[in-house]
């Protein structure tokens, strides 16, 4: 496995692999990774390398975030990319990112007015640069990403539909802790007491998906539910509570095809999301 830093190093091995005529799956991550991320490496296997990108993007965060604080640690990921396969590991500095002067954006309509898109306004903005520049820089055949962040998925797969980018995006099923609460590299920021507060996410989630599998349609009384259970919780804050056509992002009224019920809420200072999807094939 190579660890490089630099787009020129990167594009030199993709080139080598590419005349080769092998195929390039590739898992753009923020780091500290987990096994959200290492079920992504994994689904990339099935291509004939991987590449995996750790990039902690300044773009992304808004000036009130947690960029500083966002948790690093390249010794622990490089080790753990190691044993799930990964050939290359691409982890530049901003700089080689962004130069010293930046100018081009891609910016989205639609999908990245709502949900994250209202309390984090520059964020997609943000993602949809950085993963179009990543696109172009390892030019895999195969992205992986987590529907965990499922509006960061529909967002993606948009892009490329819209740009004609020549790769296909793969969605990934969330990936859980024992106890049912989403993996995330921000649930480090949890105190003990948070980190048992912040279960009521899961609870939320598995309690709406429950009535939508016994048949509840209406999506109003699924939001109420679901809105009681996390203010039961005294150290929950809540964000937002949407049920949304998947597609579109557009609050639906009725559950019926490709749905998404998603939470953002805060526990303490950390903000954490989680969701579910009534046909999980369609989050694929
Ligand atoms: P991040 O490092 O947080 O930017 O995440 C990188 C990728 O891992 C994104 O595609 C996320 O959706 C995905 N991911 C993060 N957490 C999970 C999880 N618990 N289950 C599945 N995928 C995840």
């Amino acid at each position: 496995m190579k660890i490089v830093s630099t787009i020129e190093e990167v594009r030199a091995q993709v080139r080598a692999w590419k005349t080769e005529g092998n195929t390039i799956g590739f898992v753009p991550t923020m780091g500290y990774l987990h096994e959200g991320h290492l079920s992504l490496i994994d689904a990339a296997g099935e291509n004939d390398h991987v590449v995996v990108s750790i990039f902690v993007n300044p773009m992304q965060f808004g000036p009130n975030e947690d960029l500083a604080s966002y948790p690093r640690d390249l010794e622990r990921d490089a080790a753990l990319c190691k044993k799930h396969n990964v050939d290359l590991i691409f982890h530049p500095t901003p700089e080689e990112m962004y130069g010293e002067s930046f100018y081009s954006y891609v910016d989205m309509d639609v999908l990245t007015k709502e949900l994250c898109g209202l309390s984090r306004p520059v964020h997609f903005r943000g993602v949809c640069t950085v993963v179009a520049k990543l696109f172009n820089i390892v030019l895999p055949d195969k992205a992986y990403f987590g529907q965990k962040d499922a509006q960061q998925l529909a967002i993606i797969k948009r892009m490329v539909k819209d740009l004609n980018m020549p790769l296909t995006v793969t969605g990934c099923p969330i990936v859980r802790e024992k106890d049912g609460l989403a993996k995330s590299s921000r649930n480090t920021y949890l105190s003990p007491e948070e980190r048992k507060a912040a279960l009521v996410l899961s609870r939320s989630v598995f309690l709406g998906k429950a009535m939508a599998e016994q048949g509840e349609t209406n999506a109003e009384k699924i939001k109420e539910a679901m809105t009681a259970e996390i203010k039961s919780e005294p150290l929950a804050r809540i964000d937002y509570v949407k049920i949304v056509d998947l597609k579109t992002m557009q609050q639906v009224k009725t559950i019926q095809g490709g749905v998404l019920a998603a939470i953002a809420v805060y526990i303490g200072k950390t903000r954490l999301i989680d969701n579910f999807m009534t046909d999980e094939n369609e989050g694929k």
